[in-house]
């Protein structure tokens, strides 16, 4: 069986652009506008010399209303059911939000392994938002720019010893 890694975090943040640079191929659609993805996609991602399987949360996009809060709880627990550990993404350059401390709290609370990391940290717009990152209590914050390709060595050597 193959490890398995859930990307979660809300609309936005570049879940799909860091599965996409996982797996190499656009196997989920990313889109400047919420709204493109769809519920759970799987793919086989390479990582320098690691292989597993990721999983990239959607289907969140066109939940802004009163039950996004109800679909985020449903989606992420499906998600992390399925995961051998879960990559919880926030946005460096917005900071830590309301829905961010919401997946926080069901993360901690699924007691499996969590992994966590400021996207969007390339440059200097991500220093704040990355600090933020460490009062979700969910330890030290991976800085990642999927767009740009930057952590992923950082992001494989926190991997490996699980995998
Ligand atoms: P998702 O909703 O979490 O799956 O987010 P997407 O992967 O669809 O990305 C949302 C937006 O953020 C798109 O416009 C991406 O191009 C952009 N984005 C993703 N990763 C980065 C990054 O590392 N840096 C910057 N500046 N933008 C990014
Ligand atoms: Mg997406």
């Amino acid at each position: 069986m193959s490890f398995t890694l859930a990307i979660v975090g809300r609309p936005n943040v570049g879940k799909s652009t860091l599965f996409n640079r996982l797996v190499g191929r656009r196997l989920a659609l990313v889109d400047d506008q919420p709204g493109v993805t769809r519920d759970l996609r799987e793919g086989a991602a390479k990582l320098a010399d690691l292989r597993f399987t990721v999983v990239d949360t959607a289907g969140l996009e066109d939940a802004y209303d009163d039950s996004l809060q109800g679909r985020m709880r449903r989606l992420t627990e499906r998600a992390v059911a399925m995961a051998d550990a879960t990559l919880f993404v926030i946005d460096a350059r917005a900071g830590v939000t309301a829905n961010d401390e919401v997946f926080a709290d069901i993360l901690r609370k699924s007691g499996r392994p969590v992994l966590l990391a400021a996207n969007k940290a390339e440059g200097n717009a991500g220093q704040s938002g990355l600090l933020d990152a460490f009062s979700l209590g969910l330890g030290e914050p991976l800085a990642l720019s999927a767009e740009h390709g930057e952590g992923m060595a950082d992001l494989a050597q926190v991997l490996r010893p699980l995998i």
